[in-house]
């Protein structure tokens, strides 16, 4: 396995308790408190919707532009803040929030409007972060000034869709830009002070072990701040639900996903906050691994897995 050594004599890591660089721990030490998520539909499209890439999307993309949980798109920032504050009131007593722009590709408009969605955001009194979501082919100089600009008010992540390394992978899944893309938008983002967060989503049809391994080595050398690791969803009324119905491939069970995924996060650079673990897509468009379905049960499966292997996040990470 590329990049993979034990290294038993080095003590386990713990950030709060966790066996990995959470982003619980990262809030709590960044801001001093935990943030609550606000996903945001910014009423924006995706190059690779509307005609100018592609028409169908990603082949695992839902109509809502893996942005099945924003918000209402008709609602102003504001209003859309205010109602996921009132939603998260039951389960969150924290007073600060991270606005999520989610739906679709989130710097993929004209600047001027861009510019009032993002400083509606970074002005709200409650938003302590903005997290953008979007494709690295989508940052062209004039977007990345305006992230800076934001960045002044109230940091920005920016969120890039990368799901694997691997060119025949992204054809097959139809990305729509090659690699070296991805790793211009990187320095870019990073010459102007922006956190980047990478979303890889495992098991995609014909990747090997070995292939995610060697995702997670190939951004191990890169400066990005966090990652998102997914396990491939196939959900209905998506492209990939037709393709796995004409060609059915490996979906994992779950002990198999926690061994790659434990060899991710053993393979991980240590600063690198974790994101995700695993996915949450909405259970009424679920085909499969159906056992994903109870995401806090699958977490809590997961973080018991780690303990018993004795995994921590960087074990095998080897620093070239
Ligand atoms: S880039 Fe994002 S929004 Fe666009 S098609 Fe792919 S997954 Fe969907």
């Amino acid at each position: 396995m590329e990049g993979l050594t034990e290294s038993p004599a080095e003590k386990p890591v713990y950030w709060n308790g966790r066996p990995y660089h959470s982003l619980d721990y990262h809030l709590r030490h960044t801001f001093g408190e935990k943030l609550y998520r606000i996903s945001l539909d910014a009423g924006l499209t995706c190059p690779n919707r509307d005609g100018t890439l592609g028409e169908r999307g990603c082949i695992f993309c839902s109509q809502g532009g893996s942005g099945d949980f924003a918000s209402d798109r008709r609602l102003s920032i504001t209003e859309q803040i205010e109602a996921g504050k009132r939603q998260s009131a039951a389960k969150f007593k924290g007073n600060g929030y991270i606005a999520y722009f989610q739906a679709y590709t989130n710097t993929y408009g004209p600047l001027p409007r861009l510019r009032r969605l993002f400083l509606e955001a970074a002005s709200h009194p409650d938003i302590r972060a903005l997290s953008i979501a979007t494709r690295p082919d989508c940052l062209g100089p004039e977007v990345l000034e305006l992230l800076g600009e934001v960045n002044r008010i109230r940091p920005v992540w920016v969120e890039l869709g990368l799901q694997t390394v691997h060119e025949r992978t992204a054809a097959l899944i139809r990305r729509g830009y090659p690699f070296p893309v991805f790793g211009q938008a990187v320095r870019n983002l990073r010459a102007m002070g922006l956190d980047v967060i990478v979303h890889v989503i495992l098991f995609l049809p014909g990747e090997t072990e070995e292939d995610m391994y060697r995702t997670i080595s190939r951004l191990d050398r890169m400066d990005i701040q966090g990652i998102k690791l997914q396990l491939l969803h196939i959900l209905k009324g998506t492209d990939l639900a037709d393709y796995y119905a004409a060609h059915p491939f490996y979906i994992p069970r779950m002990e198999d996903y926690f061994r790659v995924l434990g060899n991710c996060v053993s393979l991980l650079r240590p600063d690198i906050v974790i994101h995700r673990l695993t996915g949450d897509g909405p259970k009424e468009l679920l085909i499969a691994p159906l056992w994903t379905g109870s995401k806090r049960y699958v977490l809590n499966q997961f973080h018991a897995y780690l303990k018993r292997q004795e995994i921590w996040q960087g074990r095998s990470y080897i620093h070239v």
